[in-house]
């Protein structure tokens, strides 16, 4: 069976797909100032082993957005008001994201990490990450925007869950309700404290500084890391925000935050033995006190090490974050596909990767999806 390469078109079909919903790659290289030399050619996608793109990037870690909603509405992310959200029988059911999880088992994802919207909102994940565990992942985490985590720590943890990341733009009361706009500051550092005594720490919290908004409080959140040993991670802003709004002159580049906080307190990299394709450069405080994580997606991207993939809730694959294609599977899914047709989905939607994900380029088009509809 030859499987053709492809340039400039919009839509792959692939032959492979039996009269079902096409199991294509989709790639839209007019939407991309992406090199014209980056062909997709199936015939030489492995049909066994890992999943693996054309770049010999392996993808072992999948963020599982198992809703769209979220009671908050930061701004960064979300409108005030007027999110249209899925309709509920859009999303994956739980049923059909743990036989999509299972696929991606056997392909070689090791770690699967909860997300959303806000994950802890959809009634049942509790059960559903005591499913995950039966797969035998060597990491189940989740990101949270810890509101609900009083009460859903204890259980998660004898769930299977290993550790949150939970999401706190503020120290200070006001500024946190004018940032996420619901919600209370003392409820999510309430929230930490309960997820440590739970044993899913060590927290790492999650902080996206915006310039002229709270970048005045880089060192607040150094020295709260470092007297309560969470690890504060610094993420970039990105043009993920549903009202379309993000401005590069709001990105706080990392490297400037790592210069301010190592002035104060001297901070040393910490080199991993492997390649580490953990989105975070890590650092940790000379005299001992812990570590921070710069996440910084614009200023210098770590697309060369990426090995995630995403679903989300609706049940598209995505390659990329900032993809302008994806690949659903919940048609395949509901109409009886086998395993290997989902399994063919995954790796041409790996194979299909970009080399990057060209926020920097001139042509760049923002995804049509903002943050919350993709799982952050
Ligand atoms: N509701 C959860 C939460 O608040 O953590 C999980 C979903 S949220 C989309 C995941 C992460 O994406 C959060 O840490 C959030 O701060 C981050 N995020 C959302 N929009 C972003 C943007 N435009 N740029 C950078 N990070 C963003």
């Amino acid at each position: 069976m030859t499987q053709p390469v492809i340039e400039n078109s919009d839509v792959l079909v692939d032959s492979t797909s039996n009269g079902r919903a096409p199991s294509a790659v989709r790639v839209d290289l007019r939407r991309r100032a992406e090199p014209k030399s980056h062909l997709v050619d199936l015939s030489a996608m492995p049909l066994s082993g890992p999943l693996i793109d054309t770049y010999g990037r392996v993808h072992d870690d999948l963020r599982l957005s198992i809703t769209d909603r979220c009671n908050f509405r930061c701004v960064y992310c979300m409108p005030e008001e007027g999110m249209v959200f899925q309709a509920r029988e859009d999303l994956l059911s739980f049923d059909e994201l743990y036989r999509v999880a299972a696929i991606a088992k056997e392909l070689g994802v090791n770690s699967v990490r909860l997300t959303g919207g806000e994950p802890l909102v959809r009634r049942g994940v509790v059960g559903f990450i005591a499913r995950l565990g039966e797969l035998g992942f060597s990491d189940i985490a989740m990101t949270t925007n810890g509101t609900k985590l009083v009460e859903y720590a204890e259980p998660l943890k004898a769930a299977g869950l290993r550790r949150v990341n939970v999401s706190c733009d503020s120290l200070r009361p006001d500024r946190f309700a004018q940032i996420r706009r619901r919600g209370e500051l003392d409820e999510v550092l309430e929230a930490m404290s309960a997820a440590e005594l739970a044993g899913l720490g060590p927290i790492k919290v999650n902080v996206v500084l915006i310039s002229g908004v709270n970048d005045d409080e880089v060192l607040d959140f150094a020295e709260f890391g470092r007297a309560t040993n969470r690890i504060v991670r610094f993420i970039e802003f990105m043009p993920l925000d549903a009202p379309g709004h993000w401005q590069r002159s709001e990105v706080v580049p990392g490297a400037r935050i790592l210069e301010q906080i190592n002035a104060r307190y001297p901070l040393e990299p910490i080199q991993s033995a492997v390649i580490d394709p953990a989105p975070a450069q890590r650092f940790r405080y000379v005299d001992g006190r812990g570590e921070i994580g710069l996440i910084s997606s614009v200023t210098e991207p770590f697309c060369g090490t990426c090995n995630r993939l995403r679903l989300t809730a609706d049940g598209a694959i995505r390659n990329c974050l900032f993809s302008n294609d994806e690949s659903t599977i919940r048609d395949l899914l509901r109409s009886g596909a086998t395993d290997a047709e989902i399994e063919t989905v995954f790796r041409q939607a790996v194979w299909g990767k970009f080399p990057g994900h060209g926020i920097n380029d001139p042509g760049f088009l923002r995804p049509q999806r903002s943050m919350s509809m993709i799982g952050g």
